[in-house]
Formats: C-alpha cells, structure tokens, sequence
C-alpha cells in the first residue's frame, strides 16, 4: 500500500501534519522537510489545480486576504503582504525561481493533499516544485507552480513516480461514491485507503475506477498474507 492513497479526515490530516491547514498553502519553516499543498478538482473548488498530459500537478497560487470592500477575485494574486512580507505565494515562488534558475539545487519537497468530499482528503503523495509562471485568468494575473510527482527517499533523495501510478482524483471520487466510504470488504470506515484490486506492480491500472476499491488496513494486510501464500 502507498501513503498517497490514504482516505483521512481533515482532522487526521491536521493531527498528521500537527498544525492548522486552513491556508491550504504551507511552505516548510525550516523544522519540517517539506512543504504542503491542499488540492481540490471538485466543482465547488475555489481554486483551478489540474494535471497536465506529462501528470505533472499545475497548481493555482492564493488570493489575497479578504479585506473590506475588495473582491479578491479581481485583484492580482499578491507576492507580498500590504506589511511586505513574502506570501505563501511568494515562498513557492521565490523556491521555484531559485530551482529553475541553478541558486537551489535541489526543488522545493511538497507533500499534496486532495479533497474528495465534504471533509474527506485522500493523500496524494509527494511532489517537487520545478517550475512557476504568472498568468492572466482574462481578468488578473494568478500564479501556477508546476509539480513533478516523486518517491521519496532517505536523506531527500527522490525518483520520479510514472505519473499512471497516480490515482486520478476523478477516479477517487468516483470509487468514494461507490464504495460509499466503506471497505468494500468488512464494511469498516476507518483506516481505509484505495486500493489497486490487481496491483500497480503486477500491471494493474490505477486510470479506471475497476481496478481501485477501498479497503480498510486489516483487510488490506489479509489481501497481501493471500498474495504471499500463493507466491510460496
Ligand atoms: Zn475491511
């Protein structure tokens, strides 16, 4: 089983993280090894995060903070505080510039998140942040950072993932209505995860909702106790 298939509470998700994720966008501090990213394709999302055909995770930067009278909507997505102080925005940015242009060797290490229902969010995986630009929206300039989905390893070493190793978030939600948030196995709510019926390794495919269930984590152990003994 990967972590980027966890099924968690936002709760969960605050506990794991151990910090309020309100912003959606948290640049690491220094303590922590990686950055965070809270994603959403769902209709009401705020914002436009998508993947590109490369499954490379084209994310749009912040709004500014509401203040009175001003419709965040219309204004540019801001570098800075009225305080001059960096942004969330201006963090990944400043991170992605120094990567594309050699004064950082190695990228920003981003941990992404996905919303897949009404306080539901399903990990993702990890992410590095290799590129950003600044575009129009037809009405004001946003930001887009540009992600490479990776494996991590020891000492922040990291591979690139085969992005069809990634679950499409439109297949998550697909199952999660499916499946009805149960382990399609038990009937338990806790501890599930989605799960390649075949596995990913074997040649099973994570781009059709046949293939991916949910499964809590015992009936996910019994499932690779099955696979050990046939293998014996
Ligand atoms: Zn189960």
């Amino acid at each position: 089983m990967q972590d980027n298939d966890k099924i968690i509470s936002y709760h969960e998700m605050v506990a794991i993280e151990k910090m309020a994720l309100q912003r959606g966008m948290v640049f690491s501090d220094g303590k922590r090894k990686y950055s965070i990213l809270l994603m959403s394709q769902r209709k009401d999302a705020m914002y436009n995060d998508d993947f590109d055909e490369n499954g490379n995770l084209i994310y749009e930067g912040h709004n500014a903070k509401a203040e009175n009278g001003i419709d965040q909507k219309k204004i540019d997505q801001p570098l800075e505080t009225s305080s001059g102080k960096w942004t969330e925005n201006g963090k990944f940015y400043k991170a992605a510039m120094d990567f594309k242009s050699d004064i950082r060797m190695i990228p920003e290490l981003v941990k992404v998140y996905e919303k897949i229902d009404s306080g539901v969010w399903s990990t993702k995986g990890f992410f590095k942040l290799i590129d950003v630009k600044q575009i129009s929206d037809g009405k004001r300039n946003v930001f887009k950072f540009y992600l490479k989905p990776v494996i991590t390893k020891i000492f922040n070493r990291t591979e690139d993932l085969p992005f069809n190793r990634l679950i499409p978030t439109s297949v998550k939600v697909k199952v999660w209505e499916r499946d009805r948030g149960k382990c399609v196995l038990c009937g338990a709510i806790e501890n599930l995860h989605y799960d390649h019926e075949l596995p990913y390794a074997k040649g099973g495919t994570s781009l059709t909702e046949k293939n991916i269930r949910i499964l809590c984590a015992k009936c996910n152990l019994s499932k690779s106790d099955k696979i050990m003994m046939l293998v014996c």
